[in-house]
């Protein structure tokens, strides 16, 4: 791959303009005199500068898979009207055959991340003409994705400044600016000046407030086990005969189940939350974690009912001082 030295695009330069200024040149010069001469030399000056300019390349533009077309349908033409704007006398004129082109327009997949777009002075290739290939789908984790439709006008930007015999430009804002070649490093210079204030700020927010929340999750979980544990001991080691004593022990072990089923509910949406974590899902794994630490507080709840049935039962049989037999 060669960026730019064309052989093939000097011949083209032949325009109406050039033979407009010929023949006036010549008709001028005869005959010659004072006011002639700079008048002749003005125009001279006015040609050869026109002259160098005006530039007209032929493009046959591969058809564009059917996929594609409604994304990409004017790319070609705004790329090619933004260069045709900046330079003056320069047109881009598309031809119907490949034989009657100067370059060839093609439009690819590709499945590594290198260059999304590339440039031949060669004519190795199926059109036997120089090309430009712009990549408009690629493989990500073993998708076919396609590219921004701002993106795929500015690599076809880049890759027709390369055809003008442009060179990169050292300024990131330019469209000859290297990176452009690369989807990933426009994407993050593209997301870098759009996306930090908005979407970016509260993206980190969800990460800290799910950070925040599985803290406090897992922090209540390891403080409960080892009570839950408690409660069934003893509530299991319960002594009472009176029978209202035995009802309150009763009630006990309905909260201690409850208990039980809300601290597994706990440990259960606190290990979804982290696998939320592990695909960068921080708002869901955020409101999995929020969810969990609201079930400790469920175990909680339940925990300090078996205290107060327990100490209710203990009451019935004993009295409140314990004097009761
Ligand atoms: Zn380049």
């Amino acid at each position: 791959m060669n960026y730019w030295t064309s052989p093939a695009l000097s011949s083209t330069s032949t325009t109406k303009d050039d033979s407009v200024c010929k023949s006036y040149l010549f008709l001028s010069q005869h005959p010659p005199n004072s006011v002639k001469v700079l008048l002749i030399l003005a125009v001279f000056v006015f040609c050869t500068l026109t002259a160098a300019y005006a530039q007209t390349y032929d493009l046959y533009v591969q058809k564009m898979p059917v996929v594609w077309k409604d994304q990409y349908s004017t790319v070609l033409s705004d790329a090619t009207r933004y260069w045709e704007e900046k330079t003056p006398g320069l047109k881009f004129n598309y031809v119907t055959y490949p034989d009657q082109s100067d370059f060839v327009v093609e439009w690819g997949s590709k499945t590594d991340d290198g260059k999304f777009g590339a440039y031949a002075t060669g004519a190795q290739n199926y059109y036997n003409k120089p090309a430009i290939s712009i990549t408009l789908g690629f493989f990500k984790d073993r998708k076919l994705a396609t590219v921004s439709p701002e993106y795929a006008l500015d690599i076809t930007k880049h890759m027709i400044g390369h055809l003008l015999s442009l060179p990169h430009s050292t300024d990131t804002n330019d469209v000859m600016y290297p990176s452009v070649e690369y989807y990933d490093s426009w994407l993050q210079s593209h997301e870098v000046q759009k996306v930090k204030p908005s979407n970016n700020s509260s993206k980190t927010d969800w990460q800290s407030r799910s950070q925040k929340y599985q803290a406090k999750a897992s922090d209540k979980i390891i403080q409960l086990e080892p009570q839950v544990d408690s409660a069934n001991s003893l509530l299991l080691s319960a002594p009472y005969t009176n029978k209202a004593a035995q009802a309150e022990i009763q009630k006990g072990w309905t909260a201690y189940w409850a208990a039980k089923k809300s601290l597994d509910d706990a440990q259960k949406t606190q290990t979804d939350g982290g696998a939320l974590v592990l695909e960068s899902k921080y708002k869901e794994s955020y409101s999995k974690f929020k969810k969990s630490y609201e079930f400790t507080k469920i175990v909680e709840k339940k925990l300090a009912d078996i205290k107060k049935y327990n100490k209710k039962a203990y009451e019935l049989q004993y009295g409140k001082n314990g004097t009761k037999s």
